[in-house]
Parts: structure tokens; sequence; C-alpha cells
């Protein structure tokens, strides 16, 4: 079946390997230059070093996005951590989470006995853990009252649990969906003690998906890019595929000033895989009031900003850090991540649910994480900053309240051939990398129903391996 899948994020990625592994013919059509979306990166000019649009982590409870990386051959690209490790450090010194190999959630309880926290606050997160694990599913609560109902105190919330949901949800827990939260305490701590160790990557975002790419292409898929695609195309009531304009690419084409002309890409079924408020403008009129489409405007989107730094020499000793009582909430030492040590120190700062940093001005938010170095780092008494870059994705994530996930749409519409895909999409998860991947998948098996085949993803040996396959698992 001829299938065009809109959008080269994760989860247009994840709909276009799933698809072509069933020996569809898949054309991915991704508006950018660069694969991605907004999990991304670039080649810094001056530093040569990779910088991504913002720092992602996934965690080992990535189940479907850690096997997409294998499948593609891309393992040696993660860079995951042996047991969960997180640590922290405020005016009293660090502290740190630290999980043994235990079985779940034993891990978890053998960390937190080491933390440093009073005895009262770990009682309390004893509490949350036994609700999460026994207890309702908290739907249509937000996290502050699913909080406040399972005794957690002002110091659990400061010193455990909001700078965990912020990270998780990107979301305050006086606005964040509750059950999100839960879905991914239950996923990352009470199945697998591996589930809840960090994975980074070894390399900039971009490069992983690139390696996707290669793989997808290995497989007979057609990837373009630039591509901007304007609208699904109607034709008898479904939808009978796309019209595209391919970006301009060189120079000499710029200079003519005419605009591209626009293309059609006929398909028997469509994945949109783009974010909701990108998916409207393309949407016929008589589209737009259907049940599936109808809530697409009501997707609030909350911010990241991220200060990338590098100093002359090497002031943070740890791969991660998070900085209590700062404005920015975490440090990553990138070069350290991507296997560099000593200087120049390449770190990346980030601001979750920054509606309160992102407007600021560049100098303003460079302070921040400079004032955070001062306060916790000795060493940067003497540290000169050599250059800094300062990046917000003002779209980072959908705003996940409660309302919103009674109103996130599953992967089919009732427009024949049209299929949803994307982290916004109804996963149970919040707006992250695997539930883009899922979502993805998901699209793919029920583009694949009208096939009348069922699922099952066609045997490695089926098509074109990409040459760095069979690396180990991670
Ligand atoms: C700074 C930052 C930090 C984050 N941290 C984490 C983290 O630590 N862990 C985690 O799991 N998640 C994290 N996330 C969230 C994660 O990046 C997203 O949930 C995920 O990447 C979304 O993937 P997607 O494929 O659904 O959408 P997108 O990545 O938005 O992909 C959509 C793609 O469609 C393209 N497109 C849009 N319109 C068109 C069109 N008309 N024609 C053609 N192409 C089009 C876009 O260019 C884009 O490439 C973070 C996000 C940001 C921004």
């Amino acid at each position: 079946m001829k299938v065009v899948v809109i959008g080269g994020g994760f989860a247009g990625m994840a709909a276009g390997i799933a698809l072509q592994e069933r020996r569809h013919d898949v054309v991915l059509l991704e508006r950018r230059g660069v694969l991605g979306g907004r999990a991304t990166s670039f080649r810094d000019a001056v530093t040569g070093d990779d910088v991504d649009n913002g720092t992602h982590l996934m965690i080992g409870a990535y189940t479907a996005t850690l096997d997409l990386v294998r499948r593609a051959g891309a393992t040696d690209l993660l860079n995951p951590q042996e047991n969960l490790k997180i640590e922290w450090v405020d005016d009293e010194g660090a502290t740190v989470l630290d999980c043994p190999p235990l079985v779940a959630p034993l891990h978890l309880l053998a960390g937190l006995v080491g933390l440093r926290v009073p005895l009262r606050v770990k009682l309390q997160a004893l509490r949350l853990g036994l609700a999460v694990r026994f207890g309702p599913t908290p739907v249509g609560l937000t996290l502050a009252e699913y909080f406040r109902r399972t005794g957690q105190g002002p110091a659990a919330r400061r010193l455990l649990w909001d700078p965990l949901a912020l990270a998780v949800v990107n979301e305050s827990p006086e606005r964040s969906a509750a059950v999100l939260f839960h879905r991914v305490y239950q996923e990352s701590f009470l199945r697998d003690h591996r589930a809840s160790r960090l994975v980074f990557l070894r390399r900039g975002w971009g490069v992983l998906l690139e390696r996707l790419a290669r793989y997808f292409e290995g497989r007979g898929g057609v990837l373009r890019r630039g591509t901007l695609v304007e609208a699904i195309e109607p034709e008898a009531g479904r939808a009978g595929g796309v019209r595209y304009v391919q970006r301009a690419r060189q120079r000499e084409e710029l200079q003519t000033g005419r605009a591209p002309e626009p293309r059609l890409e006929p398909a028997e079924a469509v994945v949109s895989a783009i974010p909701a408020h990108a998916l409207i403008p393309l949407l016929p009129e008589e589209w737009r009031g259907r049940p599936a489409f109808a809530a697409l405007g009501r997707f609030g989107r909350s911010p990241i900003v991220s200060v990338e730094m590098w100093l002359d020499r090497e002031v943070v000793d740890r791969p991660m850090l998070g900085l209590r009582g700062c404005e920015i909430e975490w440090v990553f030492d990138k070069g350290r991540l991507f296997g560099r040590r000593g200087a120049p120190q390449h770190l990346a700062f980030i601001v979750s649910a920054a509606y309160r940093s992102a407007p600021k001005k560049n100098v303003e938010l460079v302070g921040a994480a400079e004032a955070a170095l001062r306060r916790y780092f000795p060493a940067m008494a003497e540290a000169k900053i050599e250059r800094t870059l300062v990046l917000r994705e003002p779209d980072a994530t959908f705003a996940s309240t409660p309302e919103l996930e009674a109103l996130r749409p599953g992967p089919g519409t009732d427009v024949p051939g049209l299929f949803l895909a994307g982290d916004w999409t109804d996963t149970g998860l919040p707006a992250t990398i695997e539930g883009a991947v899922r979502s993805g998948q998901r699209a793919a098996e029920r583009v694949e129903a009208l096939t009348g085949r069922g699922p099952g993803v066609v045997p490695d040996s089926a098509g074109p391996r990409s040459s760095s396959e069979g690396d180990a698992e991670p």
C-alpha cells in the first residue's frame, strides 16, 4: 500500500519504519532540512560540538524507542547508566538517589534510604509509592491534588517530587494531569530496576535521527526533506494524498524569486505525525469540525529553555546535576556525556515549563546559569565563559492538563485513510520521545489493519540492512 507520512520527528520516523518493515511503499515528507523535530541537534560552527535543541533524556522504560534504535543498528549511540543515579546539589552539599540493582521496587527503596532528606519525607515517598502500586489511577486530578491526597508535604514536594514532575511532564504539578506522572512512575519504578535508569546519547539527537533515516531508506523508504505539506487532499470522502511544496535548496533557486510549484503526492493512506496545531491548517474546511479534529485547537503548549555554555576549564564534576533553589533546574556536562573530558567544558542547562524564563533576555538566562555555577562550584570563581548559546522551544510539549488528557485522540479518525500520530495523541504518556514512537507504531498498525494482514513486523532478513546493525543491547 502506498502511504504518505507527514513529519520527520520520532513519531513520523517510527511510523515510516514500521510501515516500511511491513513492506508498504512509504514516502515521508519533512518540512525542514534536519530530522527529529523537537528532538534534534546541530553542529556548532565555532566549537564543532553537537548541540541539542535542548538536552533530552530517555529511561530504560522507553521500550519502543530503544527497540527502534536497536533495529536501526544505532545502539552504539546510547549511553545508559548502569543503575538509576540522580544527584542534586543545594547549600548543604550534594545528595544522591543511588539505586542498587535489586528487584524493583526494592532498588528504589534502597536508594531512598540513602538520600539526604528528612525521615518524614522518606515515609511520605513510601506512601506515594504504595498509592501508585495499589491505589486507584488518579483520573481527572491534577498532580498537586494527587500529592495532597497521598500525604506529600511541602518538603517532599520541594525536595523530591516537583523537580521530578517538572522534568517528566514539563508542567507544574498545579496544572499537570496526575495520570501521566502515575503512568511514568509505574512503568519506570515498579517494573524492573533497569527501567528507571537514565539513558543519554553519546552524540546529538540529530545524529540518531540520521541513523534511523538511513535504516528507513535502506529498506526502500523515500524521505524528502525541505518538503512542506500544505494540505491533506480529500478524494471521494477519504484522504487521497497530500499537496506539498519542495522548498528551495540552492541559492540559485532562491534568487529566481519564483514561488515553488505545489505538487501532489497521491496515497492510499496518510499518517499525520505533526503537532496538533500544525495539523489544523492542513485539513479541508469540511473536516475540521469532525469529532477527531474538533479538539485540536485546545492543545496548549509548554516551553523549555536551554543555555549551552563552554568554560575554559572543568568546573562541574558530574554528568548531570539537579540545582536546587535555582531558576535553572539541571546542568549536564555534555562533553563528558559525549565522551570528552577537560577543557573547554561544554555544559547544558535546562528550565522546564519555562513560562517565566522564556520571555527573558538571553543575557539574563546566561546570568542565571552562571549564578547557579558560582553558588555551588567554587572552581567557577576562576573560570572564564568562552561561549554561550540560548535555545528557546516555545512549543516544547503540549500543556498536559487533566482536561486535555480527556481530549487526546487515538490513531484512527473518521476520515477513511487518515491516521494520527505524535506525542500529543492518546498514548497515556506525557509528551515524550517514547510517546511519539509508540504513537507512530500504533498508527502504522492501524494502516496495516486496512490491508487485513494483521500486525507483525517483517523479519529482519526481509530487506536491506544498515551497515552498522547488530550492535549489543544498551
Ligand atoms: C527542549 C526539549 C526537551 C525535551 N526533553 C525531553 C526528554 O528529556 N525526554 C523525552 O522523552 N522527551 C523530551 N522532549 C519532548 C520530545 O522532544 C517530544 O515529545 C518528541 O520529540 C515529539 O515527537 P513528534 O514526532 O511527536 O513531534 P515533532 O518532533 O514535533 O515532529 C514533527 C515533525 O513534523 C514536521 N512538520 C510539521 N509540520 C509539517 C508540514 N506541514 N509538512 C512537513 N513536515 C512538517 C516538523 O518539522 C517536525 O520535524 C523535549 C522536548 C524539547 C523541545
